[in-house]
């Protein structure tokens, strides 16, 4: 699955792989992402969805919003890698950008769920997979309360499904506590190999 042979990623190449986020909601996948992402040599994943959009969000850059009709039809004609119901909407990871990032020789970052990211696995996806841990729960509780997005019985739902992800983080290559971002960044490049100069 991995690229990567030890913790420290010396042997990683820093380009032309699939580098796979995930890990519970409110754990800071997106914060951490975006970050990463100020790098040029990192592409970032877009799915597609049947969820309506949020104020703010655009078509092509948080996601693309598709009908029902037709994720159906994407599905059939084998648009994505993997397809998931999550919260009552579907999600899918696309196939094409994802070669042509690979070929192109940059690092395709997949942002996504627990349940997408095992299935990546079940399916033998090659890429770094890691994994977001929170420094506790206490914490999770208290970062996804801030960030305002849920209501309170979405939140107390997210957090009961944490803790059923969290058991299965031996399953990445890595596992890094969000605790200190930009620790948490300078860890996830280091093991990417985003750290040494093109
Ligand atoms: P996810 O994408 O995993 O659902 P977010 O990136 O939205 O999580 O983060 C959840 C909340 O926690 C956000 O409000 C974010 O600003 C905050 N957050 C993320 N990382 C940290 C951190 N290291 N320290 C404190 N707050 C954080
Ligand atoms: P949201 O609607 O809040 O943006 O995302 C809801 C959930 O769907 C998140 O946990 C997110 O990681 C997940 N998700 C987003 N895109 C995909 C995808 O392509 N596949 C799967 N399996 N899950 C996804």
């Amino acid at each position: 699955m991995s690229t990567s042979t030890s913790a420290e990623g010396s042997s990683a190449p820093a380009t032309g792989q699939m580098l796979l986020v995930s890990g519970p909601s409110g754990t800071g996948k997106s914060t951490i992402c975006k970050r990463l992402g100020e790098d040029p040599r990192v592409r970032f994943s877009v799915s597609a969805t049947t969820r309506t959009p949020r104020p703010g969000e655009e078509n092509g850059r948080e996601y693309h919003f598709v009908s029902k009709e037709r994720f159906r039809e994407m599905i059939r004609e084998g648009a994505f890698i993997e397809h998931a119901e999550v919260y009552g909407n579907m999600y899918g990871t696309l196939r094409a950008p994802m070669e042509d990032a690979i070929a192109a020789g940059d690092v395709y970052l997949v942002e996504i769920d627990v349940q997408g990211a095992l299935q990546l696995m079940a399916l033998d996806v090659p890429g770094l997979y890691v994994f977001i841990a929170p420094p506790d729960f206490e914490t999770l509780r208290r970062r996804l309360a801030g960030r305002g997005t849920e209501t309170p019985e979405v939140l107390e739902r997210r957090l009961r499904k944490a803790e059923d992800e969290y058991r299965e983080r031996v399953k990445y290559d890595h596992v890094i506590v969000n605790d200190d971002l930009d620790r948490a960044v300078a860890e996830l490049r280091s093991i990417t190999g985003l750290e040494r100069t093109p």
